[in-house]
């Protein structure tokens, strides 16, 4: 990465820590994505229940193989079964001890903005799994919830495309404003800030681009 471009987002990200750890969530810095994925390792202990939420940022730090294969029981969503018994999976990974996941968008006053196709992740990081680590690269960040909602438009049809949903954004790159069953950006959800359940959610800012 440009030297000046990475100077910039240890800047923003260490500034997001702040307005992080003000607003209730118990935020973190990391100098790339190496250094976030073992500080995740360090955080969940061995026999937790540990699901994931699907995103770039996730494939990107190669954890499910590491859950998969380690001490841990693992809501594993990424077997290939039928489409029911993965929303089983979701069901139940809404009971675990940490869900680990990246997110859409953090807005600077804290907000964290995400949408989702099944609504199973946005869920999980509003309530249900007892712990919740976000991972989000400064490249995230955006000036407020407008900017953050038009983000998730732009984002929509890379999402669609990665997980081979059969809509009209994969066909031409950018949104339809489509009514199908395969539709990507069902759900939408905003997380104000962290102070009911304190440290409930922590969020990893990493000074570099992590997923889209
Ligand atoms: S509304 Fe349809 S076309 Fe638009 S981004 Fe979502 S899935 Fe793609």
């Amino acid at each position: 990465m440009n030297k000046y471009r990475k100077w910039q987002y240890q800047m923003l990200a260490k500034e997001m820590v702040g307005i992080l750890n003000q607003k209730g969530y118990d935020a973190h810095y990391a100098e790339n994505l190496d250094e976030a994925k073992g500080m995740v390792l360090r955080m969940i202990p061995p026999a937790s229940s540990v699901a994931l939420g699907g995103s770039e940022t996730i494939s990107e730090m190669e954890l499910v193989d590491i859950f998969r294969n380690g001490e841990y029981h693992f809501f594993d969503r990424y077997q290939s079964l039928p489409f029911d018994e993965i929303v089983e999976i979701y069901r139940q990974s809404l009971l675990a001890d940490f869900l680990v996941t990246g997110t859409n968008a953090v807005t600077r006053q804290g907000e964290l903005v995400n949408v989702d196709s099944s609504g199973n992740r946005v869920a999980g990081m509003i309530f249900g799994p007892k712990r919740v680590i976000v991972i989000a690269g400064a490249n995230k960040v955006v000036k407020n919830v407008d900017e953050a909602l038009k983000r998730l438009k732009n984002i929509a049809p890379m999402n669609a495309l990665r997980n081979g949903h059969k809509t009209p954004c994969t066909e031409t790159g950018r949104c339809m404003e489509c009514v199908t069953p395969e539709r990507i950006d069902n759900v939408i959800g905003i997380i104000n800030h962290g102070m009911k359940f304190e440290g409930r959610i922590s969020v990893i800012m990493i000074a570099e681009e992590t997923g889209f």
